[in-house]
């Protein structure tokens, strides 16, 4: 370690960003705070990653993906939406802490373990309506994705897509966010998505309107492939 970062250690020892207990390294979570949140380790959906309540064989597809209706050509989560990842995912969105970034992307890698990650051209953070980003200050889904693509060594496309404006999905139905995101997204470089195979990266996902629509958009624009990766997803377990 350079005298730089001892004297930063010695100033701000690393604590959990959770609560504040002490850990070994910056960013990481303590061990009471990990083991707070529904890790989706177990059995899950080959193709969207939904986390199964049983132990299904290898390959195994959720009915929706069963059923042909999932955009994505793959997704993963990495924990599931619950009071643990609410308290971890609504200030990092809405209260600025921005320092969760980093354990929440290193949870996001530990769950493509299972994935062949060499043939992603480029990763996309969701993009936001410049609105929103105009008085959120910045995309969460961004600084979710430069640590993902730093490790993975591979490019993030910022504006290649545009979003539209359009009022908060917090309170709609699964068919009502369908048609909210209907068409807010538009592909501003063509040139950009054709042929390519996409990682897209967001924080939650709830119902996967916004995943499936923005797939929808770039495969017509010619991508090849579209993925899916977020922090944690909406799942019933029980
Ligand atoms: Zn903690
Ligand atoms: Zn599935």
């Amino acid at each position: 370690m350079n005298l730089r970062n001892r004297i930063v250690e010695f100033l701000f020892p690393p604590a959990c960003p959770l609560c504040g207990t002490p850990v070994s390294t910056h960013g990481e979570l303590c061990a009471d705070c990990w083991t707070s949140f529904n890790w989706i380790d177990g059995s899950k959906c080959v193709r969207c990653g939904y986390p199964f309540a049983m132990d299904m064989p290898n390959g195994a597809m959720c009915p929706v993906c069963a059923s042909g209706k999932n955009e994505l050509d793959w997704i993963r989560s990495a924990c599931v939406y619950d009071d643990a990842s609410r308290m971890a995912v609504l200030p990092f969105k809405h209260a600025g802490r921005i320092s969760y970034a980093h354990f929440m992307s290193r949870a996001m890698i530990w769950a493509l373990r299972d994935i062949d990650l060499s043939d992603i051209d480029i990763i996309m953070p969701v993009p936001l309506a410049r609105r929103r980003l105009f008085h959120r200050a910045y995309n969460q889904a961004t600084l979710l994705a430069r640590p993902i693509a730093r490790v993975l060594g591979i490019k993030i496309d910022y504006d290649s897509v545009y979003r539209k404006y359009r009022p908060d999905m917090g309170h709609l139905n699964a068919r009502q966010r369908m048609e909210n995101i209907h068409n807010v997204f538009t592909v501003n470089c063509p040139d950009c998505i054709r042929g390519k195979r996409i990682l897209l990266v967001d924080d939650v996902m709830t119902s996967g309107a916004t995943f499936s629509e923005l797939s929808r958009v770039l495969k017509s624009a010619g991508a090849t492939a579209v993925y899916g990766v977020t922090f944690c997803r909406v799942a019933h377990t029980d």
